[in-house]
């Protein structure tokens, strides 16, 4: 946690979900709005497919919503991909970017990042920007050097809290069940803070920063309390409202 920042629990639904779906997202809803999450944010990220769907039943209310990539361009001849100004319109906050799945899976480079990144805060939309580093980076004494060439290398030219989120989300933590050590966690945040702050300055210091990799219920209240952990980007867990909701209710 971060004084005075508003921490934020965010699903990512990956490629998962079809209509019936959007009834664990009218349940979420139910449970924001009932105070459930205390005084955090909550968004869930389903696939493109659901977005419009799930505008409709979030409507009013205070679960937001977001979607899981971008073009960097905002429009033109790119067959199959989705500009951010169009998730605007179908009633997305927030968009991923640079998750790990799509650096890897999707050859997606820094530069890459950083323009989606930018894409969506032309957009008017708050990017959730992945970095993370592989089992072997870890265990090779590398993270913090990974970690900050991605951040260098995909970070918007300006941002403020409002329109730029970090997720932090070590790829061997994703989907494993595996999760750094608290001390890990907290140590990485800290070098992100840093890191942040020398470029941002002031608005670095209170940018939200999330760990993401195989958070549960289980080990949410720990990982959530660390300093500098200002929030969760969850995968699996965020499919059911029920497991979903457990975890933003460390917050209550
Ligand atoms: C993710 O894909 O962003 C993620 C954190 O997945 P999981 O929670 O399933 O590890």
């Amino acid at each position: 946690m971060t004084p005075g920042v508003r921490s934020l629990v965010a699903g990512n639904w990956k490629m998962n979900g079809l209509g019936a779906s959007l009834s664990e997202i009218a349940a979420m809803r139910r449970a924001v709005d009932a105070g459930e999450a205390g005084a955090a944010e909550v968004a869930v990220c389903p696939p493109a497919t659901l977005l419009a769907g799930a505008a409709k039943i979030l409507a009013g209310g205070a679960l937001g919503l977001g979607a899981q990539d971008c073009c960097a361009a905002d429009h033109g001849a790119f067959t199959g991909d989705i500009s951010a100004p169009m998730l605007k319109d179908a009633g997305a906050v927030y968009v991923i970017v640079g998750h790990s799945e799509r650096r890897a899976g999707h050859n997606e480079s820094d530069a890459a990042v950083r323009a989606k990144a930018e894409a969506a805060q032309r957009a008017g939309l708050t990017a959730i920007l992945c970095v993370g580093e592989t089992r072997a980076e870890r265990e090779g004494g590398r993270a913090n050097e990974v970690v900050s060439g991605q951040l260098r290398g995909s970070l918007p030219a300006r941002a403020t809290p409002a329109d730029l989120v970090i997720a932090y989300e070590p790829v061997w933590a994703i989907g494993t069940g595996l999760t750094p050590t608290p001390a890990d966690v907290a140590d990485m945040h800290g070098v992100i803070r840093a890191l942040l702050s020398e470029i941002y300055g002031e608005a670095g210091a209170r940018m939200r920063i999330l760990y993401g990799g195989s958070v549960k219920p289980a080990n949410a209240r720990e990982l959530l309390s660390l300093a500098n952990v200002d929030g969760a980007l969850v995968g699996g867990a965020s499919l059911k409202a029920a497991d979903f909701m457990a975890i933003a209710a460390t917050y209550a």
